[in-house]
C-alpha cells in the first residue's frame, strides 16, 4: 500500500478519491463553495474488515450526527479518526445511505447516473482494493434533521464558503471521500449543483 505524501488536490465534482493515510496523518477537507455533501469511509489499513461504522457510532456517543468532539469508532468501537477541525455548520448526518444507481433510478434517471455508493468502490479500485459491500458512510457537510415524530428532514445544507473538516488518522488507515454527484434533489444546495471540493495531505507536525 502506497502512503500519501503531504500536498493538495482537487476532487473533482461527482468524483471519488481514496487516500492511504499513515497514523498521525491528516487530511483537511475544504469545501470552496460551502454547500457540497461528501460521503465519508474509513477503513484499516491492515484489515479493511474493519471499518468506521455508523451504526456504532451512534451506539457509543449516543448521538444522530457527527461533530468535532464525536469518537469516529469503527466495527471494533475504537477510533479510527479523530475530527481535529470543524469550521462547517456542524452535524454531518450519519443517517441516510449513500446515493446510489437504485436511488437515482427511483428518482427517474434515465441509463448511468454517477453515485457516492459506485464513488466509493470506484476510488478503491484505484488503489488495489475491493469491498463486497457498500458500509453506511458518514455524510459531511449534510443535514438531516430528527422531528419528534421520528420522520427526517433534509435540511438545505447551511455551511459557508471555505468551511472545512480536518481528520487525522489514528492509525493507518484508508479513507475514501466521495463528492457527491446528486443533482436531482437540493442535497447539494438549492441549485442543485455538484462542485469541486480540495484534499489537503498534512503530515503531522503540519496538522491542527
Ligand atoms: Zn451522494
Amino acid at each position: 500500500m502506497k502512503f500519501e505524501e503531504a500536498g493538495t488536490m482537487v476532487l473533482p465534482a461527482g468524483h471519488g478519491k481514496a487516500l492511504c493515510l499513515r497514523a498521525g496523518w491528516s487530511v483537511r477537507v475544504v469545501n470552496p463553495h460551502g454547500t457540497q455533501a461528501l460521503d465519508f469511509w474509513a477503513y484499516n489499513a491492515a484489515d479493511p474488515s474493519e471499518y468506521l461504522s455508523m451504526d456504532n457510532v451512534r451506539s457509543f456517543n449516543s448521538v444522530a450526527y457527527v461533530e468535532k468532539d464525536t469518537a469516529l469508532v469503527t466495527t471494533e468501537r475504537r477510533p479510527i479518526v479523530c475530527m481535529t477541525e470543524d469550521t462547517s455548520a456542524g452535524q454531518h448526518d450519519t443517517l441516510l445511505c449513500a446515493c446510489n444507481p437504485a436511488i437515482y433510478r427511483e428518482l427517474g434517471v434515465k441509463g448511468f447516473h454517477r453515485s457516492c455508493a459506485t464513488n466509493m468502490h470506484e476510488a478503491l479500485g484505484e488503489i488495489g482494493m475491493k469491498m463486497a459491500f457498500t458500509p453506511a458512510p458518514l455524510n459531511l457537510f449534510m443535514s438531516v434533521d430528527v422531528r419528534p415524530d421520528g420522520s427526517l428532514d433534509r435540511i438545505l445544507p447551511r455551511s459557508k464558503p471555505g468551511a472545512a473538516v480536518t481528520f487525522r488518522a489514528e492509525f493507518d488507515a484508508v479513507l475514501v471521500f466521495s463528492n457527491c454527484p446528486q443533482d436531482v434533489t437540493t442535497i447539494n444546495g438549492p441549485d442543485k449543483t455538484p462542485r469541486d471540493c480540495v484534499l489537503e495531505i498534512l503530515p503531522p507536525a503540519d496538522a491542527a
